[in-house]
């Protein structure tokens, strides 16, 4: 079987030791994953040290015609790397476009997108204070050297957010893949690699520990970190150690609310892809859905229809809809979630039961009679279930949207804009979104609040996030 390699100052990197990469859908190894050395972390920082000034020093247009080479290699390989991600995360090609079910080839296209918007904007010198006596300009400098860490469910287009507004700006990376879905990671790297100088972008391998190995090297300046609240929390503490920065993309645990003028039937589509997109294994993901009593039974038949239609099944065969759940341990919540929903007194509208292997499939299940304080309400199930819960008036319902730690989107649901703006106004969320959920744009900050972590990402204000403002005050 073959090892693909890590990526160290632009050579190809393998380890003596190594582990298999699944593909979830079948159960069968799909290639091997170098387990990087601590050695090779610091390789991998030094290299990513040593580039930083020349890379930084290039001439701004320079940077942007290299990072606009870079989506076009992307654009080349699109059907290999989207092939990858459905073989090794799971989710089906799928269509192209924002319209097309949001797949792998979507993914792909997604990083292609995010690659050119952050490539096309400028982060212009500000005159702050001007009078006759003197000029103060903040300046934006690159941080240094970056050290990103990504999750399963969206690998290559996390892995891109982490990285190209990173390059723009003048930071070199060294950016480690989730063990669960580094193959994809590492050719994506290994192919854009062709068009920017060695040492600019870096790949890491291995679990939590040569992770742990990267966010404690001391010549970082900075990390970005997507994954759970719990290693959020790890890498804090590490980039605390060295009084660096860190930008946290945590989980969510997003509410969706109904008001009672929304139109079920016309909404059905859009909550249910907000709910299920990517299997639920999306961070901004409605998790828990609140619907006023008139329009509970319209809703939950509306979002019932529409799950019993969605083929699933191995995500190489075109027309699939629905994948696997990415891995054994994420299968194992979902059970052990619906599992404790149907003690705890609620009831199964669809789905619900394990079909058993091979592939970790999971059906779309939805879950009513349900309330706050149950753990499939409370608690984040990153997968393809969701609560759907009953509530009396408006207040009852922003308060249930308020009452947990997580706050990374929302969305509010209803006929009059005005109305579900101030509602959204009154929920702590970094987004809330109105009659859509989840839609993130590469111009829009995307960010969580409370334990959702802190510091945005995407739009001028992501592109800020991996910079430091100088002041250049002068005495006139
Ligand atoms: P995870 O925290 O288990 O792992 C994330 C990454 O951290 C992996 O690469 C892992 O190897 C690494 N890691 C583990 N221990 C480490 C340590 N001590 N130091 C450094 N790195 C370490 O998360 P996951 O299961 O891969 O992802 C799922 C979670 O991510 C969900 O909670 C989801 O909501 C969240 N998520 C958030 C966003 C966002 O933008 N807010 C996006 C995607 C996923």
């Amino acid at each position: 079987m073959k090892t693909y390699l890590n990526t160290i100052n632009g050579k190809a990197v393998g380890s003596d030791k190594t582990f298999e990469s699944i593909n979830p859908a079948t159960g069968e190894a799909i290639g091997r994953v170098p387990i990087s050395t601590k050695e090779q972390v610091a390789e991998a920082v030094a290299a990513a040290r040593a580039a930083q000034p020349a890379w930084a020093a290039r001439p701004d247009a320079e940077r942007k015609a290299l990072m606009m080479k870079t989506a076009e290699i992307i654009k080349a390989n699109s059907a290999y790397l989207a092939e990858w991600v459905t073989r090794e995360q799971g989710k089906p090609l799928g269509g192209v476009g924002p319209d097309q079910v949001p797949g792998a080839r979507f993914e792909v296209w997604g990083c292609e997108a995010w690659t050119q918007v952050p490539a096309s904007l400028d982060l212009p010198v500000e005159v702050v204070f001007e009078d006759a006596t003197r000029r103060d300009e903040v300046h934006r400098k690159p941080f240094g050297v970056i050290g990103a860490i990504a999750p399963w469910n969206w690998p290559l287009l996390i892995a891109i957010w982490q990285i190209i507004p990173s390059i723009r700006a003048g930071n070199t990376v060294v950016i480690k893949p989730s063990e669960y879905t580094s193959i994809g990671t590492l050719e994506l790297v290994r192919l854009i690699s062709a068009a920017l100088p060695p040492g600019v972008v870096n790949t890491v391998s291995g679990a939590g520990e040569v992770g742990s190995w990267l966010v404690s090297d001391p010549r970082l300046d900075k990390i970005m970190f997507t994954g759970s609240a719990r290693t959020g929390a790890k890498v804090a503490e590490a980039a605390a150690k060295n009084v660096i920065p860190v930008t946290l993309e945590l989980g969510g645990n997003d509410a969706a609310i109904m008001l009672p003028d929304a139109d079920p039937k016309a909404m059905a589509m859009g909550l249910f892809w907000g709910a299920f997109i990517n299997m639920g294994q999306t961070c901004a993901a409605a998790k828990r859905l609140y619907v006023p009593e008139n329009l509970y039974e319209p809703t939950v038949q509306a979002l019932k229809e529409i799950a019993q239609a969605m083929p699933m099944g191995d995500g190489m065969k075109e027309g699939t809809v629905m994948g696997p759940i990415q891995n054994k341990m994420q299968y194992d919540k979902v059970v052990d979630l619906v599992e404790s929903a149907k003690s705890e007194g609620g009831t199964i509208v669809c789905g619900g039961t394990a079909p058993g292997g091979p592939g970790y499939f999971y059906p779309l299940t939805l879950v009513t009679g349900l309330k706050d304080g149950n753990r499939l309400v409370d608690e984040e199930q990153f997968g393809p279930v969701l609560p759907i819960i009953k509530y009396r008036d408006v207040e009852e319902a922003i308060a249930s949207a308020n009452r947990l730690d997580a706050g990374l989107g929302a969305s509010v649901w209803s006929a009059d804009t005005a109305k579900a703006a101030e509602v959204a106004g009154r929920i702590h969320a970094g987004t809330v979104w109105i009659n859509q959920h989840g839609m993130i744009h590469p111009m829009v900050p995307f960010g969580g609040a409370k334990g959702s972590g802190y510091g945005v990402e995407f739009g001028v204000e992501g592109l800020k996030a991996v910079t430091r403002p100088q002041v250049i005050s002068i005495k006139k």
